[in-house]
């Protein structure tokens, strides 16, 4: 099978295996999921939507972000790890949306990613989920590892494996694929233990059986 109509069947059994699949993380408005995923990095969306539950209620907008001393910040959000960097990229994103932006997350690829703290895969969550701008693919652990496995991408960068991605699925489907694969990765082509022997890709993925 060429890697195209690969890549469709494999989207057509995900579809079919994960039909609600979609972003985890708790949000109402664009500055909650921009605060939400860049407190993801390194962390569980569980433990994120623990910490946010509280976080939203003390930081209604991007000024009480801005305005908080840093140590505060960095106590409040501290159980979601790499504490000190991520607080210090959310007030400098708070000062830049204030500055630049004036007071709103921007909706553009090439604007959002000048916020400190926000590359490709950041910016593509919060621009399809909040904003419904589909620019590219969220490529993170999972879907890094299945496009490996799956024979779809042979980088290792993210960046790369977003371009792969991109030219082989046709838009309409960017979206929602990021969901497919993490669902996929979370459920059954687990890092360490995947289970190929319950996995419906098992006939036509490639490493099936081998990792
Ligand atoms: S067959 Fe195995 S390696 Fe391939 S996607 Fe399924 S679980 Fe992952």
């Amino acid at each position: 099978m060429q890697v195209n109509d690969r890549v469709k069947e494999i989207i057509k059994r995900l579809k079919e295996e994960y039909p609600n699949a979609r972003i985890v993380l708790s949000y109402t408005n664009p500055l909650n999921l921009l605060v939400a995923v860049i407190l993801s990095a390194q962390c569980t969306d569980k433990k994120v939507n623990e910490v946010t539950q509280e976080l939203f209620k003390k930081y209604k907008d991007v000024y009480d972000y801005a305005n908080m001393p840093l140590e505060e910040l960095e106590k409040d959000i501290r159980s979601t790890g790499f504490y000190r960097n991520k607080a210090k990229n959310i007030k400098g994103a708070a000062n830049m949306i204030i500055d630049e932006f004036g007071g709103e997350v921007p909706s553009t690829m090439e604007e959002i990613t000048k916020l400190p703290g926000v590359a490709r895969k950041t910016a593509n969550v919060v621009l399809g989920n909040a904003f419904g701008v589909v620019e590219g693919i969220a490529v993170d652990t999972h879907v890094k590892r299945l496009a490996g496995r799956l024979g779809i991408s042979r980088h290792k960068d993210p960046g790369k494996i977003e371009r792969d991605l991109m030219d082989i699925v046709s838009k309409d489907g960017w979206f929602n694929l990021t969901y497919l694969l993490i669902e996929h990765g979370r459920a059954i082509c687990d890092a360490k233990k995947p289970k190929c022997d319950a996995c419906v890709l098992n006939d036509i993925c490639p490493s099936s059986f081998k990792v």
